[in-house]
């Protein structure tokens, strides 16, 4: 098995005489890059790439292997022969390793906790980063693709690079009620946020912005109000079509 767009649901976008269109969206924990990035998707009609799934489904398998996290020889080695399936419709995003579906297993507090050892495992950031660029390449009518080095490393020349930022309280705030179900206190839900920040930004530039790239500070606007946002940084003459999908 290799990394692949399922086709078991109707294909995303309906047509392939419009413009590819790749948009980047980079941020730190709790500003709201999945729920926008998701949006976005939707209302132009794009597959969704959320690649921090990608590092969060390496972690899961680790810990499921009971392997040393700082044993980079060893986690690089069992990515490299694991097979990652990732269903890109915004609708209903999901994620397999080694065929185990691992959407909901890779939200536990435990691989949060985890998954920066991995994420700073530079083994591990080249191989997800070869991944990634190919399946932003592979996608027929464009994609949506978020994370901590889209902006950067991994699509440096998508037609709309967008830097979304959030207060720390309202990052950590946001957090603490996804995380409902889990009940955390705010202290680990800090952790999660402000701790992992710091070790995810010695590897992954997401703190400030690259030239070119658009800062969105999503800290006073609602879900809605920012996927308008970054919709309308779109060149139009890469809307074509799709501004008919556009609510
Ligand atoms: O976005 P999310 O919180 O799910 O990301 C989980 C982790 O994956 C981040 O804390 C970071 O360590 C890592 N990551 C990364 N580069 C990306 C996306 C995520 O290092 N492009």
């Amino acid at each position: 098995m290799t990394d692949q767009h399922q086709t078991s649901r109707e294909p995303i976008g309906t047509t392939t005489s419009n413009r590819r269109l790749v948009i980047a969206i980079d941020g730190p924990s709790g500003s709201g890059k999945s729920s926008t990035a998701r949006g976005v998707a939707e209302r132009l009609g794009l597959a969704f790439l959320d690649t921090g799934a990608m590092y969060r489904a390496i972690t899961w398998l680790a810990l499921q292997e009971g392997l040393d996290l700082d044993d980079q020889a060893a986690v690089a080695d069992l990515l490299a022969h694991a097979s990652m399936d990732i269903d890109q419709d915004p609708r209903c995003p999901a994620i397999a390793i080694n065929g185990v579906d691992v959407s909901e297993a890779i939200r536990a507090p435990e691989v949060s906790a985890a998954v920066s050892a991995i994420a700073t495992n530079l083994n591990i950031r080249a191989d997800l980063v070869a991944r990634q660029k190919k399946l932003i390449a592979e996608a027929v009518d464009g994609i949506v693709a978020e994370g901590r080095d889209i902006t950067t490393v991994v699509a440096p020349e998508a037609d709309v690079r967008v830097l979304l930022v959030a207060d720390p309280a309202a990052r950590v705030a946001r957090r603490h009620a996804e995380l409902a179900e889990h009940q955390m206190d705010v202290d680990a839900v800090t952790d999660q946020v402000i701790r992992r920040d710091r070790d995810d930004s010695l590897v992954a530039e997401f703190e400030s912005a690259a030239p070119g790239v658009h800062v969105v500070d999503s800290t006073f606007l609602s879900l809605e109000e920012v996927i308008e946002t970054i919709c309308a940084f779109v060149p139009v003459q890469g809307l074509g079509d799709r501004r008919d999908r556009r609510g």
